[in-house]
């Protein structure tokens, strides 16, 4: 797939000549008019892009608001934000910088080293999202959530919303790996990442845990929400055709944040726990009995 750049402003003609030039390198372009649009484009699209141009002087939202916005946005963190501003208005330089950009490039900008510093910004995107990225599944890794957990639990206290946490573990792996081979097993465990990605919403943080364990955080979602969630997904892998392996089921754990984060993490694994003592390919919500 071709790396995609975004580029945010508010004149025409420096969006068609950077398109132009950036086009021609093969890159994906996506454009918005305002720091706004940028942010729908972003929300709307399931990709999102690697690295985005962004100018500082906008009507509306400025281009240090936008970046604010930006790195707010789940796996914002890892975009490359290189600002784009006026010589008079170098001075502000810095105040980019502690925003969170990435690089600052000032116009009128010579186009190859426009060029080189897209270039630089792609490389160091890719590296930021292997951090993150467990390589066989090519869903987040465990270290990602750990990351992420603190920030979305502080939210989720702040705004008063509920936090749900869905663990997935396979039925039965080993005797996949045993019948299949392990070859057979990993490409169960990528099938099951996919399952997990296009049942996702945007803002939802599906993860390999390790092994044939896998959690979802999902924000802004109650216990009955993330009991539907955990039942489409077991309805899905139920139903899905494993290449070369067929008929694959998995059991579900479901909990909500209430006093601490790990205590959310020990509530989901007592529920899987309870689906898999309860006979496997089953969804179950944590229960204070269950302690
Ligand atoms: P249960 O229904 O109780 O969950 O049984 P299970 O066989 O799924 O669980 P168990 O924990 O006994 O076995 C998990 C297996 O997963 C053992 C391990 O070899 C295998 N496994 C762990 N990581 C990987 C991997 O990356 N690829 C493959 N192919 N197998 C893996
Ligand atoms: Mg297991
Ligand atoms: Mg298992």
């Amino acid at each position: 797939m071709a790396d995609k750049i975004l580029i945010v402003d508010d004149n025409e003609k420096i969006r068609n000549m950077v398109r132009r030039h950036l086009s021609k390198d093969g890159y994906q372009i996506l454009e918005a008019q305002s720091g706004q649009e940028a942010l729908d484009v972003i929300k709307q699209n399931t990709d999102i892009p690697d690295v985005i141009l962004l100018d500082v002087m906008m009507p509306g939202m400025t281009g240090f608001e936008t970046c604010t916005e930006l790195r707010k946005l789940t796996g914002g963190e890892l975009l490359y934000i290189i600002m784009l501003t006026a010589v008079t208005e170098i001075n502000k330089k810095v105040e980019g910088l502690d925003r969170g950009a990435d690089d600052y490039v000032t116009k009128p900008f010579d186009m190859d080293e426009l060029m080189a510093r897209v270039r630089t910004g792609l490389r160091t995107a890719k590296g930021r999202r292997d951090a993150v990225t467990d390589s066989l599944t090519e869903i987040y890794n465990r270290s990602f959530f750990n990351t992420i957990l603190s920030s979305e639990a502080a939210l989720s206290i702040r705004h008063k919303r509920s936090l749900c946490l869905v663990f997935l573990d396979i039925d039965h792996f080993k005797r996949i790996n045993d019948t299949y081979g392990h070859g057979g097993g990993d490409a169960v465990l990528k099938s099951i990442g996919t399952i997990l990605k296009s049942l996702c919403r945007k803002s939802d943080i599906p993860v390999r845990w390790g092994g044939e364990e896998f959690a979802v955080l999902l924000p802004e979602t109650d216990i009955g929400g993330g009991e539907k969630f955990a039942e489409n997904i077991r309805k899905t892998v139920e139903a899905h055709d494993f290449e070369g392996v067929g008929r694959v089921t998995a059991s579900l754990g479901v909990s909500i944040l209430t006093t601490n984060e790990q205590d959310m993490i020990k509530a989901a694994d007592t529920a899987l726990y309870s689906a898999k003592n309860g006979g496997r390919n089953k969804v179950v919500c944590f229960e204070h009995n269950m302690l």
